[in-house]
């Protein structure tokens, strides 16, 4: 019997460049839709309300304005609230856009992604990170209907954003190298295109001159490999291309630091020491975080370094089910011990 080929969800809308959030009238009118939701959080409110509701008046546009911190009980509510529209849009930073991905998934209704950062790969994933009962937790959802990425807004917030994302995307060498080491222990299957893909989108980034981090074309070169990385954990259904050891300690630092910082500067960090661990593409990972000014950056956070160890020693049971480089106790002491020794970690962490 012949496999039947996999058919793979991928957005139908696709725009990365200057000024697009001015088109999304056209955008919606090209696609037939006739009714949406744009949901806001109060400072994209404040600050893009004119530019995204100037849109034609064939469309009917209703806005809706949520706060951080709700949880995926308050989000099945207002998504039940609502009254029916053709697709949902969110615009901002990773929650909100969390918080519109779930709130369409929940109604069954496209959902269009106007990120206005590019510090993480939310916008372009396939699942959405939520509280439930409290704690941050990776939710199932789908791949956007479409991702509008206006370049003049993601290159006009603060640089931080733009290392997050470069943190957040480097993981995807660390992650594919863990997701081989498990299917080397018999733990998990390697989907081949998903990893290709994922590896692909990371070495194109890797390619593109870095000395200035808001150049249009490393922020286009960010957006879409954070893309084609969200694409390939719809192909492989599961996050494994994209998020590995790396991401679990990312994980445990949010539920023990004292001051978590941003997701992609922590599995930035995170990356570094486990390139490191796993010995494949160390040097190539500490170039692109020198050169980005990514360490520069860390070094101003004053982050810790005996946090970082017990989050090594957490990562395992944040996913158990996982086979990671974390999982193997020796790996797990030599993350501990390149940790208290290497000296470029000694000047990032106090
Ligand atoms: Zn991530």
């Amino acid at each position: 019997m012949i496999t039947p080929v996999t058919s793979v969800p991928i957005p139908a809308i696709l725009e990365i460049k200057n000024g697009v959030i001015h088109q999304l009238g056209d955008i919606l009118e090209k696609h037939q839709f006739a009714t949406a939701i744009i949901i806001f959080d109060p400072f994209t409110y404040e600050n893009f309300k004119e530019d995204i509701l100037k849109v034609r008046t064939s469309i009917n546009i209703e806005t809706l304005i949520l706060s951080s911190n709700l949880d995926i009980q308050d989000l099945i509510k207002k998504a039940f609230e609502l009254s029916r529209y053709d697709v949902v849009i969110a615009i901002g930073g990773g929650s909100i856009v969390d918080y519109g991905k779930y709130i369409a998934f929940a109604r069954r209704s496209p959902f269009i992604s106007i990120p206005t950062s590019a510090s993480n790969d939310g916008f372009a994933s396939s699942n959405c990170s939520i509280l439930v009962d409290g704690k941050k937790t990776t939710v199932p959802a789908r791949v956007p209907y479409g991702i509008l990425a206006d370049l003049n807004i993601i290159k006009h917030a603060p640089s931080r954003f733009v290392l997050a994302g470069i943190g957040d995307l480097m993981s995807n060498i660390t992650a594919i190298y863990d997701w081989e080491f498990e299917e080397r222990h018999g733990k998990s299957f390697v989907n081949a295109f998903a990893s290709m893909l994922s590896k692909k989108a990371v070495n194109s980034f890797i390619r593109t001159p870095m000395t200035d981090i808001k150049n249009p074309i490393l922020l286009k070169e960010l957006i879409s490999s954070a893309t084609m990385g969200g694409i390939s954990t719809a192909i492989s259904g599961n996050s494994s291309p994209i998020s590995g050891s790396e991401h679990l300690i990312s994980h445990a630092l949010d539920k023990i630091a004292a001051k978590p910082a941003m997701h992609g500067i922590q599995v930035g960090i995170a990356t570094y020491i486990m390139a490191n661990v796993q010995n494949h593409r160390a040097v190539r990972m500490r170039k692109v975080f020198e050169r980005t000014g990514f360490f520069q950056y860390v070094k101003t956070l004053n982050l810790l370094k005996h946090e970082f160890a017990t989050a090594i020693q957490m990562a395992p049971s944040i996913k158990p089910n996982r086979y990671t480089y974390l999982h193997d106790p020796t790996y797990q002491a030599k993350a501990l011990q390149f940790l208290e020794e290497d000296p470029i970690i000694n000047e990032l962490l106090k």
